[in-house]
């Protein structure tokens, strides 16, 4: 009787131990992470109060929690690239949402992309005016219509019967933005009336109205990249494109392989900078396809996409990008990038000049 009791205490101690290093292992083999840009450009720490450097931490910290939070609950990478983007989106910090640039037109025109690295499955939209997250509108249209991109009022429309948030044009206009557009027109030879009433009714956004600003007018777009539980990496980008933009123009953000680019062989990258310079390098694309084609780590590539190719076509601007394994990369040849990341060791790391 005593030597069964104890083969069976023998035997429960041994599947408790297969079963903890089951555990462990399967911890081991899944490692999430996520990374971030909020743009880049010249964003001078001269120019940048303590306050609003604080402000612009923050911001980042909760983009990368949102995202970080749905990972660990076993959410997609796309779930997660989703909530951390959306958090940047209704920030008026950044250039994507609320605080999105004007056209030349005087509206605010967004791009957004999502790409799911196992499928190659994406989705996009491009010049929407009503959908105040455009990158939830990009992954329904990922996942419920037939299409990759949809654009202008169609995308619109389309944002409306999947039951999206809409909101009224004014929603995304702050004083920020306004006055660069205002700056920007006084030496565009096209502009028309600057007549218009100069201080923006709609503006608000968190008693920014007298900073200046540490960065130029030109960038700010969002975007994050992300890897699950399940080894699957996902790329998103979202933006209100360039100040003055004109003519419905659409830049790299909404186009798969130029702003945006997720495969699970090879990296997820999400691009931000001047955008007619990043489609024609195909910026995205081209970084993951000289990882799996030179069999080069993904620092190496983006470097030789952002530093040597778009440093010679004089193209400004820099990317955000994870490996399969969930190493997180940044390459930007401009004077700054925001820019964060929490890497698989759950290390959370945010940062915004040139180190
Ligand atoms: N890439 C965006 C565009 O050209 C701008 C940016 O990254 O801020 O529309």
């Amino acid at each position: 009787m005593k030597l069964k009791l104890l083969l069976i205490s023998l035997i429960t101690i041994m599947t408790t131990t297969q079963a903890k290093a089951q555990t462990a292992q399967n911890d081991k083999a899944a490692p999430i992470a996520i990374a971030i840009h909020g743009g880049a450009g010249t964003i001078l720490k001269s120019n940048m109060t303590p306050e609003l450097e604080k402000a612009y931490h923050a911001k980042m910290k909760e983009s990368l929690e949102a995202g970080y939070d749905v990972l660990k609950k076993g959410g997609t990478s796309v779930e997660a690239v989703q909530a951390a983007i959306m958090i940047m989106e209704d920030s008026p910090l950044f250039n994507a949402g609320k605080g999105a640039v004007f056209t030349h037109h005087k509206t605010n025109e967004l791009d957004a992309s999502i790409m799911e690295g196992k499928t190659l499955n994406a989705g996009a939209a491009s010049g929407v005016t009503t959908v105040k997250n455009p990158i939830k509108l990009a992954a329904e249209i990922m996942y419920h219509s037939k299409h990759v991109m949809l654009s202008g009022e169609g995308a619109d429309t389309f944002a409306k019967k999947q039951k999206l948030e809409i909101v009224s044009a004014d929603y995304f206009k702050t004083d920020r933005r306004w006055n660069q557009l205002l700056e920007v027109l006084q030496n565009d030879p096209d502009a028309t009336a600057l007549s218009e009433d100069k201080t923006d009714k709609h503006a608000n956004a968190l008693n920014y109205q007298n900073t200046v600003w540490p960065d130029d007018k030109k960038f700010g777009t969002v975007g994050a990249v992300a890897l699950d539980q399940h080894g699957n990496l996902a790329a998103g980008t979202s933006t209100g494109g360039m100040t003055n933009k004109k003519y419905g123009r659409i830049g790299d953000s909404p186009i798969i392989g130029a702003g945006t680019y997720a495969d699970n062989n090879a990296c997820a990258v999400s691009a931000t900078g001047h955008g007619e310079y990043f489609i024609r390098a195909a910026v995205a694309h081209d970084i993951c396809a000289r990882v799996l084609y030179k069999n080069i780590t993904l620092q190496q590539a983006a470097d030789e996409v952002i530093m040597q190719k778009l440093v010679k076509m004089k193209g400004d601007g820099g990317i955000v990008g994870l490996s399969p394994k969930g190493q997180p990369v940044f390459s930007f040849n401009s004077k700054g990038m925001y820019r964060g990341y929490i890497d698989t060791d759950g290390k959370v790391y945010t940062a915004i000049f040139e180190e």
